[in-house]
C-alpha cells in the first residue's frame, strides 16, 4: 500500500501524528534483528531489555518523573482505564467520582458506565464548562467530598486545546485525600510538564500524538500512589501491567520523547506562529466564524473554529477535494450527527456546533500550506452556505 503523503496538507494532528524518520530509524533494530524478549534470562533478551529501560528513562525525562514511576500501557485508553479503576479497588469504600464534561471518551465513557454499573453505586459528578471551555474552580473545590475516590480530569482538551490548571486542581484533592489522575495525552509533547513538585497521582499519555506510533502508551504512577494492574498477568512492568511489551513502539516513544524535550521550545513557537496565522485569516476572511475556546489558555497548535449555518461534515468533505485533512466537531463516527459533547458542554449554538472544524497543526507543517488553506476555505464556505436554508433564512 502507498500513501501520497506529499499531496497532503495534514492539520489533523490531534487525531494522530506522523511517525517522526528519527523514531522509525529507532524502531527498526527491534522490528527485525533484536526481537529477543525483553523478559529472557539470555542476553539476546536481556539487550532488548536494556532498550525498554533506555526508553523508559527518556519517557520520564520528558514528564520530570523517576523512571520507576513509568509504566507502558497499550494506548492512552488503556492508561485511562487503569488509573480510574485502581483508585476505586484501592479505595473500596469511596463511591465518588469527580470528572467534567469535557473529557475523551476514554474517561467519559468509562465514568458513565460505573456510574451506571448495578451494585457499585458509584457517583460520577461531571464538571460543567465555562462558555470559553474553562473551569470554575471554586465549583470544583465545593464537588470534592469525603467519600470522592478520584478526580479525574484532563490536561488539554482534544477538540478546543484549551488547558485546564491541573497543577492546581491536584493540589486541591491532596488537601483533601483524594487521588487525582490527568488525561495528558494532548499536552505531553505539547507544553513543559514537570511532575517531580506536583500532586499529580496518575498521568496518561499516548504515543502516537507525540510522533511515535499508534499502539503504545504511558501510565505515571507517582511513587507511594496506591495501585491495582488492570491487565493482570506476567511479571512484566514490574508487575504494573502483565503482556510482553511492544519494545519496537516502546523504544520510538523513547525517541520521540527525547526528541520532544530537545525541540518543543523551538518547534512550539513556529506552530504557534502557524496556527494564528491560520486562524486570524479564517476568521477575518470568513464572515459569522468564531473561535471555540479560550484564546491563550490553549495549545499552540489547535484551533476550533465554527462556521455558522454549515454542517462540519460538508465542509470536510470539500476539504479533503483539496486534500486537507481535519476533523469536525460533530460526532459523525457515531453514525448521529449530533454536535460535540465538548462544544455542547460549552453552550455553543447549535448552528455553530454543527459546523465547527478542528485544525491541529504540527511541526510537519509550513507556511505555504497554511496559505493554501486560507486560499481555499472562503470559497468552500461560501459554496456550502449558498445551500444552507439556515444561512438564507439569516
Ligand atoms: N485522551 C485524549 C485526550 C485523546 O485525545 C485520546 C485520543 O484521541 C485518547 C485519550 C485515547 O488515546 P488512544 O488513542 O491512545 O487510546
Amino acid at each position: 500500500m502507498h500513501c501520497d503523503e506529499e499531496k497532503v496538507i495534514y492539520m489533523d494532528n490531534n487525531a494522530t501524528t506522523k511517525v517522526a524518520p528519527e523514531v522509525v530509524d529507532a524502531m527498526m533494530p527491534f522490528l527485525t534483528e533484536c526481537y529477543g524478549n525483553p523478559s529472557s534470562m539470555h542476553n539476546f533478551g536481556g539487550q532488548v531489555g536494556e532498550a525498554v529501560e533506555t526508553a523508559r528513562g527518556k519517557v520520564a525525562a520528558l514528564l520530570g518523573a523517576e523512571p520507576s514511576e513509568i509504566t507502558f500501557t497499550s494506548c492512552g485508553t488503556e492508561s485511562d482505564s487503569t488509573a480510574i479503576l485502581a483508585a476505586l479497588q484501592a479505595f473500596p469504600e469511596k463511591r465518588h467520582i469527580v470528572t467534567t464534561r469535557v473529557e475523551h471518551p476514554a474517561v467519559k465513557n468509562l465514568c458513565e458506565n460505573l456510574g451506571r454499573l448495578t451494585g457499585h453505586h458509584y457517583r460520577v459528578t461531571r464538571l460543567q464548562v465555562e462558555s470559553d471551555g474553562t473551569l470554575d474552580l471554586q465549583k470544583y473545590e465545593e464537588a470534592l467530598v469525603d467519600d470522592t475516590a478520584i478526580v479525574s480530569v484532563m490536561w488539554a482538551n482534544n477538540e478546543t486545546g484549551v488547558i485546564f490548571p491541573v497543577e492546581q486542581m491536584a493540589a486541591m484533592a491532596k488537601k483533601q485525600d483524594i487521588l487525582f489522575h490527568t488525561d495528558a495525552v494532548q499536552a505531553v509533547g505539547k507544553i513543559p510538564i514537570s511532575l517531580s513538585d506536583l500532586d499529580i497521582n496518575f498521568l496518561s499519555l499516548s504515543g502516537h500524538k507525540l510522533h511515535a506510533p499508534k499502539g503504545v502508551g504511558v501510565l505515571y504512577v507517582k511513587r507511594g500512589t496506591p495501585f491495582v494492574p488492570f491487565l493482570a498477568g506476567g511479571h512484566q512492568e514490574g508487575g504494573r501491567r502483565g503482556g510482553t511489551e511492544n519494545v519496537a513502539s516502546i523504544v520510538g516513544l523513547g525517541a520521540a520523547c527525547d526528541l520532544a524535550g530537545r525541540m518543543m521550545d523551538e518547534e512550539n513557537s513556529k506552530v504557534r506562529r502557524l496556527r494564528d496565522r491560520l486562524e486570524e485569516g479564517l476568521l477575518s476572511s470568513v464572515p459569522n466564524a468564531m473561535l471555540n475556546g479560550h484564546k491563550t489558555d490553549r495549545l499552540p497548535n489547535t484551533t476550533n473554529i465554527s462556521f455558522e449555518f454549515v454542517e462540519g461534515e460538508a465542509i470536510l468533505l470539500h476539504m479533503n477535494l483539496h486534500n486537507i485533512c481535519a476533523s469536525s466537531g460533530s460526532a459523525c463516527t457515531s453514525g448521529s450527527l449530533e454536535p460535540s459533547h465538548v462544544l455542547r458542554a460549552m453552550g455553543v449554538p447549535f448552528t455553530a456546533a454543527h459546523g465547527s472544524i478542528r485544525f491541529s497543526l504540527s511541526t510537519y507543517n509550513t507556511e505555504a500550506e497554511v496559505d493554501f488553506v486560507l486560499e481555499k476555505m472562503p470559497p468552500i464556505i461560501a459554496e456550502l452556505r449558498e445551500l444552507s436554508p439556515f444561512w438564507k433564512a439569516e
